[in-house]
Order: structure tokens, then sequence, then C-alpha cells
């Protein structure tokens, strides 16, 4: 079968398309025929060596298809069975493994590249919104690069539970976009920076700060972000897309007025069988009955991984990034 193989680390070029041996699936595992791969930012840190990974590796764990073959002792699931995880082993792949325990059923009504689009942002958003910091009625949420995939299903889920949602953007289609999924206010970050975005913010909230931050850019929002909180606001920060957040005294916590600062991960939020699949379920039923619109902004063949990444690093993508094999 085919799969992207990275044998050294390096840029998007280091993704190449090989012949693979044939995988089979071990006790508590599914072997699973790729129908639609997601693209996820994890890849590309993995990719470039600021997560680390053992060489040679086929990326991604995000991913949704059919059964094939099951493992030993696997219960619940058969050939046939339409499935989904964030949590596999090389989705970037024609086949691919997943752990039973960490794989859902994809329910009807919801095809296969919704599914595999919807894991791995659907639940993080989902556990940033109703976990992390559940965000309520009358207060207001900082989204950052709210036309990306997380921003998007961030803004909707804000807006749903009633809260007032300002969105950060760099380009005139994206705030179009982020407004679609309900941001009320949109500020260029591109034309900002630090205090004076962190104001620019505070002017869009009728002088005050934010109750919460959800900060995926990481590196060049983090400044801006502390200082877009009010007192006893949280700043939520999930990602590094501009780069990794560098140390910071929690003194500095203090000063900003009480302020809360997590780091969190999708992982943690789903490692109980009964948590991921609350989730999933959510994310699903959010998807069937209209609360939640996904939207795929582009699909790559499996062979163009590599532009996928060049395209995501480069601000260019809106929405969610899909492989097809
Ligand atoms: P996005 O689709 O949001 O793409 C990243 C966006 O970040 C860009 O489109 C861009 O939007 C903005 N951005 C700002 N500065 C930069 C930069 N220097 N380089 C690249 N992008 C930049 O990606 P995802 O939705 O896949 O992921 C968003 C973040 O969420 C990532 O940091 C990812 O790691 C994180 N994440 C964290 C999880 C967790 O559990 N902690 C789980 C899932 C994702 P604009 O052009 O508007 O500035």
């Amino acid at each position: 079968m085919r799969a992207i193989v990275v044998s050294e680390l390096g840029g998007p070029d280091v993704l190449q398309l090989s012949d693979v041996d044939n995988l089979q699936p071990g006790p508590g595992e599914l072997l699973v025929k790729v129908g639609a791969a997601g693209v996820n930012f994890i890849e590309t840190y993995q990719r470039s060596g600021l997560y680390k990974m053992p060489l040679p590796y086929t990326p991604g764990a995000e991913a949704a298809g059919h059964v094939l073959a099951v493992g030993e002792g696997v219960i619940g699931f058969q050939p046939g069975d339409r499935v989904a995880t964030s949590d596999g082993r090389g989705s970037y792949a024609e086949q691919m493994i997943m752990s039973a325990e960490r794989t859902v059923h994809v329910p009807d009504g919801v095809d296969i590249k919704t599914a595999a689009a919807a894991m791995l942002q659907g639940m993080t958003a989902h556990y940033l919104t109703q976990s992390t910091y559940p965000v309520k009625a009358g207060e207001t949420a900082l989204v950052h690069a709210a036309a990306g995939g997380m921003g998007l299903l961030l803004t909707q889920l804000a807006k749903t539970a009633g809260a007032k949602v300002i969105g950060t953007v760099s380009s005139e289609a994206k705030a179009k976009l982020a407004t679609e999924a309900g941001a009320d206010e949109i500020v260029r970050y591109d034309q900002f920076e630090d205090e004076a975005l962190a104001a620019e913010v505070l002017r869009r909230n009728g002088g005050q700060g934010v109750h919460v931050v959800y900060d995926g850019v990481g590196a060049s929002t983090f400044e801006a972000s502390l200082a877009s909180l009010r007192p006893r606001g949280m700043l939520v920060s999930f990602g590094n897309a501009s780069g990794p957040v560098p140390p910071m005294a929690p003194l500095r916590l203090s000063q900003g007025g009480s302020l809360f600062l997590t780091r969190p991960t999708l992982v943690n939020y789903i490692a109980a069988r009964q948590e991921l699949e609350w989730r999933a379920g959510d994310v699903f039923r959010w998807i069937q009955d209209g609360t939640l619109k996904l939207r795929i902004g582009a699909e790559y063949p499996l062979g163009e991984a590599g532009q996928a990444h060049r395209d995501l690093e480069s601000r260019k993508t809106t929405g969610k990034l899909l492989l097809i094999p």
C-alpha cells in the first residue's frame, strides 16, 4: 500500500509518498481503509522537529474510514464498520491502524469526509468551550485565527453558549468567514501588535477586558492575549501556529489581574473512553442538527501532503484540510 513516509526532519518536502508493507492489526487494534485523513498543525510540529517523533514514521492521527480487519480481543467493531479517530497511527496512508479503545463509530447521516474533519478539531473545540473554560451568556471570548479550522468551530460554539465573540483574522476574506460563523467583532490582527492589539480588543468590548482568550496562534499573539483579559480572566493557550510561547514568570499573572493561564491538549480531555464518547457524540450530533457547520477548506490527494502543509503554514487556508488517499 502507499503511505507518506518521513525519513528526515525538515520542510514540507520531507513528506514523501512511498510503497510500504501492508499492516496487520495487533491485539485491540483495527486495520482501517482510510476514506479521508485530517491534516492538523501538530503534524507540521512533528515534521519540523518541534515535537519529537522516531524516524522514519508515517504522519497523521486523525481519519475516518471502513474497518478491514480486527485484531485479537476487539469487541464492538467488525469489518465494514464506519469508524473515526483523532488518535490513530499513520493516517497519511491508504490504510492505517486504529486502537479500538480510541475509535468511535460514525453515525448514519455523517459522511466519511465530515467525520474525518470533525474528530480532532471538533473534540478540541468541545473540550475548550465545555471543560477548559465553559464560556457563558453575557461573557466575551477572544478567538484568534477565527477563520482557521479551530477558529471557526470555537466561534460557533462560543456563540451557541450565548457569548460575545471577538475574532482575529489576517485578511478580509477570512473576516467574512469568521463573521458568517457568528463572530460579533472582527479585528485585523495583522494591523496591530501586542498592547495596540489588546487596546483594540478592549475598544471592541466596551472598554472591558474579555473573560477568555482561545489562542492557538502562540508566540505572536501571547502578549496581546494576556493584555486583553479582564481581572481573573483565562488565557487558554492551545497551540503554536506562529511558534511556541517563550517562558514566562508566574508573577505576570498577578500583575495582569489574578489571571489564569492554561496550556491544554486533547489527549488529557478524552483519556477516559466515556469522555471520548461524550465529546465525539456531541460533535456528531451538533453536525447533524446544524449547531456546528464544518468548513472543509481544501482536499488534497495523498501525494500532495507536502502542499497541504505548505498551505497551512503559509496562512493560505481556511477551515479544515483533508487528504484523500
Ligand atoms: P488553522 O486552520 O487555524 O491555521 C492556523 C492559522 O493561524 C492560520 O490560518 C493563520 O490565520 C494563523 N496564524 C497566525 N500566525 C501564523 C503563522 N506565523 N503561521 C501560520 N499560521 C498563523 O490551524 P488549525 O485549526 O489546524 O490549528 C490551530 C491551532 O490549534 C494550532 O496551533 C494547533 O496546533 C492547535 N490545536 C491544538 C489542539 C490542542 O488540543 N491543544 C488540538 C488541535 C489544534 P490568519 O491568517 O487569520 O492569521
